[in-house]
């Protein structure tokens, strides 16, 4: 349930309110606009006496949620949200660059890489320590020892770092290490891991899985925020279809459904959609194009002999290259890169 205020309501009106709604096994979520206020309510609003609401001088209107997705959806806070890690605000004006390798491989790498992205003008160091392979004989990631050259590359760049986690049993070392924790598109449904990360206030980038519907992804954002952590940021990387060409399709209009649905940023990973290095740049463009708060891009300072990705992988070099194209589109917008 949304209850909408009109400009006559004081800060006592929505305690007021609130205390009701509360004493009524809900959950009130305010937003407060430039000329409204608006509270998202969750819980069991059966119990609510709407008459009893809809009476009280300051309160314009009650809008029932039909999507089982309350704290992501737009009606509960109409203005995007923005998430703000060190000094960077992701789903504001100026696009969010991620950049990196699919897994760190050594502190060479890893430091070479990041600041060849750092001097290109990247906001974010990408690096997988705990990788989710398919097979389970492939490379695994270095786990801590890779944790830790990340955070020596952040230490030595000042780029904060995201990483994937797969497993509650590294949550706390993910909190105190990482600046974002990156949820792949495998784990989109493990709930326990969801609720999890839900207790943190760690920025969550949540990536789409690999057949999920867009309420699907919803739901897994809303995990996340009914557990307090509102900070979540979507990622498209491609969806399974019949095509095979591609590794995956990248779906484009994930942007535009996801920002008319929810108030969430969203970021395009081009790289694990195409899973071909020479598609990246184009798709980088289409991406930022159509909306997307911001990219994450695999590269890598030698993609032929990579552990990991090496074929999705651009290099540092075009990377670079790429940058001037996507801030021209990005101006065509008024935003900047
Ligand atoms: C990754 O970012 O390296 C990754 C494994 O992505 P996804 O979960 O989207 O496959
Ligand atoms: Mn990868």
């Amino acid at each position: 349930m949304v209850i909408v205020l009109n400009e006559t309501a004081t800060a006592e009106n929505v305690e007021e309110l609130t205390r009701y709604l509360e004493t009524n096994d809900c959950k009130v979520c305010p937003t407060y606009g430039e000329f409204q206020i608006i509270l998202g309510v969750v819980g069991n609003t059966q119990q609510i006496d709407r008459d009893r609401v809809l009476n009280k001088k300051y309160v314009e209107k009650i809008l029932s949620v039909q999507q089982p997705y309350k704290k992501a959806n737009r009606m509960f806070h109409p203005e995007n949200s923005l998430i703000q890690v060190g000094d960077q605000t992701i789903g504001g004006n100026k696009l969010t660059m991620i950049a990196g390798p699919c897994s760190v491989e050594s502190e060479a790498q890893i430091l070479d890489i990041a600041k060849q992205v750092k001097a290109a003008g990247a906001g974010f160091l990408r690096g997988g320590a705990y990788k989710p392979r398919t097979s389970p004989y492939s490379f695994q990631g270095m786990e801590e020892e890779g944790l830790e050259l990340l955070k020596f590359a952040r230490k030595e760049t000042g780029l904060p770092i995201v990483s994937e986690l797969m497993s509650i049993a590294k949550l706390d070392k993910f909190v105190e290490d990482v600046d974002i924790i990156q949820i792949g598109a495998r784990n989109m449904q493990n709930f326990d891991l969801l609720k999890a990360i839900g207790q943190t206030n760690k920025p969550i980038l949540l990536k789409r899985g690999l057949s999920a519907t867009f309420e699907e992804l919803l739901m897994s954002a809303e995990y996340i925020m009914a557990g307090g952590n509102e900070q979540v940021i979507l990622c498209e990387r491609g969806i399974r279809t019949f095509e095979t060409y591609t590794r995956n399709t990248l779906d484009l209009s994930a942007v535009l459904a996801l920002k008319r649905l929810s108030h969430l940023p969203i970021i395009i990973d081009p790289s694990h959609a195409a899973g071909k290095w020479w598609m990246v740049e184009a798709l980088s463009k289409a991406a930022v194009a159509v909306g997307a708060d911001g990219l994450i891009i695999e590269v890598h300072n030698d993609p032929a002999n990579a552990v990991c990705d090496g074929k999705q992988s651009i290099t540092p070099e075009r990377f670079a290259a790429l940058m001037e194209p996507l801030r021209l589109i990005a101006q065509i917008d008024n935003r900047t890169i």
